[in-house]
């Protein structure tokens, strides 16, 4: 069958790809393959073909002729304008199916791992029981509406067009009441949103994070000036919202996509909110609840400033963490080395745990947070080094022969560097935890590594992310005795 542009077709949609879209076939066409935006699993719709490739095609939405059981109304409005959910319209028992049908695919096709091992191997993804309202972190873009007045909101896909909406349904409740404070500062005082046209305006976005253990919040306005006009007058509304702990500007007068400058100036209340991340015991790791009791428990306590990194999903954090904890199996005796560690999040919650920790990174500025992090719990036992983990453990190893019982990695998308992994399997540590964001580079790694004396023995999925198609994924490594 010949498929030309503006052809109306029946899909029937059987899988859905890493950006969300539904993929289908026509009935009784089974080699070809289409793929349309906003069709879940499951649907059966009516599309019309926009771009015609050899064995595939692009196909708008038109209708959906029968909704898929697992089709939910999504609660955002503008969830198929927003670049920030993918999967909204699909059931949530139905995303973690898909996520883990993500990473087993890429573990079998890219690391080469057999479908009945993997069934053996893998345990059931964590989700969560509220998959809404999770974040901690938000950073809305201002701008203006037809009719000139300021709006803040989110980018359209692809796009740097501003919809207007306050009301994000992943994000913390009083973010709609801070925006709108700001918005109406801004109307009265006229003080101008950001063109990113012209490089002219003054307030570009606005962050705003909060401590979900602490309840502490921060607000921090990028502005394209070096001060912010009538601060006083923003300050006084907004450090009336319950939680406010900190409010300051930040500095950005490049003409950049990048949202934060360096500079950041406190206007009121502290530079840093804090928050605290608690172990969870693999009995609490089972039940699976959102909250859990942390009475009787030591947790980290974390202070965050405008431009730390911060996972943003504090209560999966908890349980990722502990799950890393668990598969390191740590008894007080052990050399660890947490790679790729942040402000020091994973190499804290296992130091109390293990003899000593040592973190490496690449972010001088995470390093010194981690330094800090680490004197404000008291803990000892860790050193940090700033630079890249795949040239920082080689010349280690090399130089001064050191030693790692468990080594944790937890490397951005594009995994991990040859040069590092050579080096760890180079020093043999007993165990290896992977943590990973990107199953595609994860299966690579692994398949290197079970190619060099490991063997994968426990995987776990946690959805950080719900309502997108990301997913984090845990992997427990053990050498293989000879
Ligand atoms: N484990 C931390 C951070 C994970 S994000 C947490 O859970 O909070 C990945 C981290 O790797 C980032 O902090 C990033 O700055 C760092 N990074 C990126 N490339 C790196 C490299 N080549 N060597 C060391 N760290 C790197």
């Amino acid at each position: 069958m010949e498929f030309k542009k503006n052809d109306i077709i029946t899909i029937v949609i059987e899988d859905m790809g890493v950006h969300g879209e539904g993929i289908g076939k026509i009935q009784d066409e089974t080699s070809f393959t289409f793929f349309v935006k906003d069709a879940v699993i499951g649907d059966v719709v009516e599309a019309k073909i926009m771009k015609v490739k050899k064995n595939y095609a692009y196909a708008k939405l038109m209708k959906i002729i029968t909704p898929s059981s697992q089709r939910v109304e999504p609660k955002c409005l503008y969830n198929k304008q927003c670049g920030g959910c993918q999967i909204q319209s699909l059931a949530y028992p139905a995303q973690l199916m898909l996520k883990t049908n993500m990473v087993k695919n890429n573990l079998i096709r890219i690391g080469g791992f057999s479908k009945a091992f993997l069934e053996a191997v893998m345990e059931p993804i964590i989700g969560m029981e509220q998959p809404f309202y999770y974040r901690n972190k938000a950073q809305f873009p201002i701008g203006v509406n037809k009719n000139g007045e300021p709006i803040a909101g989110f980018y359209a896909e692809r796009t740097h067009v501003i919809i207007s909406n306050t009301d994000c349904a992943l994000g913390a409740a009083e973010n709609r009441q801070v925006l709108e404070m700001i918005l109406s500062y801004m109307k009265q005082y006229h003080v101008s949103p950001y063109m990113e046209s012209t490089g002219t305006g003054i307030v570009r976005h606005v962050l705003i994070r909060k401590g979900f253990a602490t309840g502490e919040i921060m607000v921090c306005v990028i502005i394209n000036a070096d001060k912010l006009p009538f601060e006083e007058k923003l300050t006084q509304l907004l450090c009336t919202i319950k939680g406010i702990t900190s409010i300051s500007i930040n500095i950005n007068k490049e003409k950049t996509n990048v949202i934060m400058g360096r500079k950041c100036r406190l206007l009121w209340g502290n530079d840093t909110i804090s928050d605290v991340i608690y172990p969870r015991t693999p009995e609490e790791i089972a039940q699976n609840h959102d909250r859990c009791d942390h009475e009787n428990k030591q947790g980290i306590v974390f202070a965050i400033s405008p431009l730390s990194f911060y996972q943003v999903n504090p209560i999966q954090t908890e349980k990722l963490y502990s799950i890393a904890l668990e598969y390191a199996g740590l008894t007080g005796t052990e050399t660890v080395w947490d790679l790729y560690c942040g402000i020091g999040t994973i190499s804290l919650f296992m130091a109390r745990q293990a003899k000593h920790v040592y973190g490496v990174e690449i972010v001088d500025q995470a390093i010194t947070d981690a330094r800090k992090n680490a004197a404000r719990n008291g803990i000892q036992n860790v050193d940090f080094y700033v630079g890249k983990a795949e040239e920082v453990l080689p010349n280690l190893y090399e130089t001064k022969g050191i030693h790692a019982d468990v080594i944790c990695i937890d490397p951005p998308r594009k995994g991990c560097d040859p040069a590092c992994l050579q080096t760890i399997v180079k020093m043999q540590p007993k165990r290896v935890v992977y943590v990973s964001c990107d199953s595609a580079t994860l299966a690579r790694d692994l398949k290197y590594l079970c190619e060099n004396g490991y063997e994968v023995k426990r995987v776990r999925m946690v959805d950080m992310f719900a309502q997108t198609v990301h997913v984090e994924s845990v992997i427990m490594m053990q050498l293989v005795e000879k």
